[in-house]
């Protein structure tokens, strides 16, 4: 590998981490160096902003410690056989790099992943080895996230989590013969096995700290996941089962989606397009379906309809709306907090001031008009003191007239 300054490090090691998508820092618990202890801080906000390959924004220093990596997945710009230039941050690098960006206010904390150098246990040792320096040595109490190896020694991941705010580790694929295909040294056995001593490591952490106050903290943003979607043939139905197993089984705090891109020098049994960006927020408000509206998976993917595949002109709890109309129309001012959650249009904040008005008032549908967006989303399906739908909730077009209307572009807009 050519000797490359820091600078040069950067710009290929922070480009190859930008495909993941895991490391939204929400959760953790608040801590900062307040009175001149330590330095970073969980809370702070004016930072600098890294951007994954969709345009979010994510205020971490995200980098890897290296993009060489001895295994070879398909969908991977890092992979074995990838024609891409290589480079390889020392742990003082990345721990000084760290440090400079905090001081300078350009970053929140680290998400710190790396291609396998070696062998997982190594890799693992390596990444770990930043962690503890930065807490340790230099007392940093902003947040860190690490993304560790399925395969690496047990303690060395139970490690992990003594130094970061969370952990995750990658199920890359939704199914299992997705995964054999595209990323055939990797086992959904093995990356199970992981999560599970991970959420035994997590648990335990707590009840100590529950016992002790004086126990460490451990990961206490908790692990997490990506799932990359649109490089097999796996349909939503099939994300959405696997997500909500993946949250009951392992008790993770969040599922990323991310679009497959497609990337340089494509392996040829990849897809040649990536999927709709609209495809990836679908898969999101879905899970915000599960995590929050208190829909089962089964409910969520029969919003899917028979191609398992959810629409993409219109989001996912009005799909399940129009498709099930015999839950509605709901009464405003009788219906009971988990019907209202199901009106589309009616988020978790609308429906708790609904529930907090209408113990002084009826509510008429201008109250509802208010809470919402839109109330010609809503009104379908709803009932109000001077409202009912009639036979609009059962009409032939309600869906066609629910989905945005398709607008011709100008030619010289
Ligand atoms: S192990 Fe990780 S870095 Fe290596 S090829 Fe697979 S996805 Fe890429």
């Amino acid at each position: 590998m050519a000797q490359l300054d820091t600078r040069a490090k950067l710009a290929i090691l922070a480009d190859a981490a930008k495909y993941d998508a895991s490391c939204a820092s929400s959760g953790t618990k608040k801590r900062d160096s307040a009175g001149g202890k330590g330095i970073g801080s969980t809370e702070g906000m004016g930072i600098c902003h890294a951007y994954a390959p969709d345009g979010r924004c994510i205020s971490l220093l995200k980098i890897l410690l290296t993009n060489s990596c001895i295994f070879d997945c398909h969908y991977c710009i890092n992979r074995k056989s990838s024609n891409v230039r290589r480079a390889r941050f020392t742990v003082a690098e990345v721990v000084h790099l760290t440090l400079s960006f905090y001081r300078r206010n350009y970053i929140e904390g680290l998400f710190l992943s790396s291609g396998i150098i070696r062998t997982p246990d190594y890799t693992m040792e390596q990444i770990v080895a930043v962690a503890r320096a930065l807490r340790e040595e230099h007392d940093f109490r902003g947040y860190i996230h690490l993304k560790t190896i399925p395969d690496a020694d047990p303690e060395l991941v139970r490690q992990a989590g003594l130094f970061a705010d969370r952990v995750s580790i990658n199920v890359e694929l939704p199914t299992e013969p997705g995964l054999r295909r595209l990323a055939p040294e990797k086992s959904a056995a093995g990356i199970e096995k992981a999560m599970g001593t991970m959420k035994s490591a997590i648990e335990d952490g707590h009840d100590a700290r529950r016992r002790f106050r004086s126990a460490p903290s451990f990961a206490p943003a908790g692990q997490s996941t990506q799932m990359i979607v649109g490089a097999d043939s796996a349909n939503d139905g099939e994300i959405i089962t696997r997500a909500s197993t993946l949250y009951d089984r392992f008790g993770l705090r969040r599922v990323y989606y991310s679009a497959f891109s497609p990337i340089p020098d494509a392996s040829a049994i990849l897809p040649l397009k990536r999927p709709p960006l609209m495809r990836e927020h679908r898969l999101y408000q879905s899970d915000w379906l599960m995590r929050f509206y208190g829909f089962a998976p089964g409910e969520v993917a029969a919003a899917a309809g028979p191609t398992g595949m959810l629409p993409l002109d219109i989001d996912p709890k009005l799909a399940w709306a129009l498709r099930f109309r015999d839950r509605f129309p709901v009464d405003v001012n009788r219906a009971p907090r988990e019907a209202l959650l199901r009106v589309p249009g009616l988020g978790l904040k609308a429906v708790d001031a609904i529930l907090a008005s209408r113990r002084w008032r009826r509510l008429a549908l201008g109250d509802i008009a208010r809470l919402t967006v839109s109330i010609a989303k809503v009104r379908p399906f709803l009932i109000a003191s001077d409202w009912r739908p009639t036979a609009l909730t059962d009409r032939a077009d309600l869906a066609a007239r629910m989905r945005p209307k398709v607008e011709q572009m100008e030619l010289w807009g």
